[in-house]
């Protein structure tokens, strides 16, 4: 019965909602936003979800968070305009391991404005490593931009910025990932989804608490090939505890 009503709930998308390769389209404005990407496809039914992403964080509860062990090596090797971000996809070889099990670094890309809020702060920026374990389970290491000094490892990277949604472009020089860390490695912590659809639960997310870094000119070059803000907004909190 509820496979009728998901399949009944497809065939009563409008055709145009739908993508060439069957793949559902969505965004962030209009009738394809984020308050109905559960809507438009039985697959974005997580999006529905009592644990997504982003959210505000605030009313920690202490925790004995252990220090980040992060081993990354300069491995940023292609760079690619999706249509919902800016990605630059890593090479293998760079790690973070939480919880008794290594997540190696895939890839990281950006959101302008922050998806995730600090105690109600956005911010103009908000970078996302992504990191995944043998299993396929997630962790996101998300690092928060202040406008000041130009970031070298965008630097890098926005030099060849494609400026118009399509493949990914090799990059002259691997990008390194520990360019986009603050030197305190304070973090939150918190069990959250994927912020763009399928909304996927069961993602490990640490916020580093200290911002880094980007020029005014590296926020504009990257909002201006968006075209439009790409940041979900925040998600219930719900019965989940975020960690200091
Ligand atoms: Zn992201």
């Amino acid at each position: 019965m509820k496979r009728r009503i998901a399949l009944l709930g497809l065939a009563l998308l409008p055709l145009a909602a739908m993508a060439s390769e069957g793949s559902v389209k969505w965004g962030y404005e209009g009738e394809n936003g984020p308050e109905n990407w559960a809507k438009l496809s039985p697959d974005f039914f997580a999006c529905s979800g009592k644990n997504q992403s982003p959210i505000d964080l605030s009313g920690f509860i202490q925790a004995e968070l252990k220090p980040l062990k992060i081993k990354y090596q300069a491995g940023g090797q292609s760079i690619v305009n999706n249509g919902h971000t800016v990605q630059i996809n890593y090479a293998p070889g760079s790690s973070l391991s939480l919880d008794g099990k290594v997540f190696e670094l895939k890839q990281f890309h950006f959101h302008a404005p922050s998806e995730n809020l600090i105690k109600g702060k956005s911010y103009p920026l908000e970078g996302h490593l992504v990191h995944a374990d043998k299993d396929g389970n997630l962790t996101v290491l998300a690092v928060m931009f202040v406008k000041g000094k130009a970031n070298k490892a965008l630097a890098q990277a926005w030099a060849a910025m494609p400026q118009e949604a399509g493949e990914p472009q090799a990059l002259p020089t691997q990008v390194s990932a520990l360019e986009l860390l603050p030197k305190s490695r304070a973090y939150y912590r918190f069990n959250g989804s994927l912020t763009t659809p399928p909304c996927s639960e069961g993602v490990r997310w640490l916020v580093l608490k200290h911002p880094v870094t980007a020029s005014a000119e590296q926020i504009a070059a990257f909002e201006k090939v968006m075209h439009h803000p790409n940041n979900r907004p925040v998600q219930s909190v719900n019965a989940r505890p975020v960690l200091d």
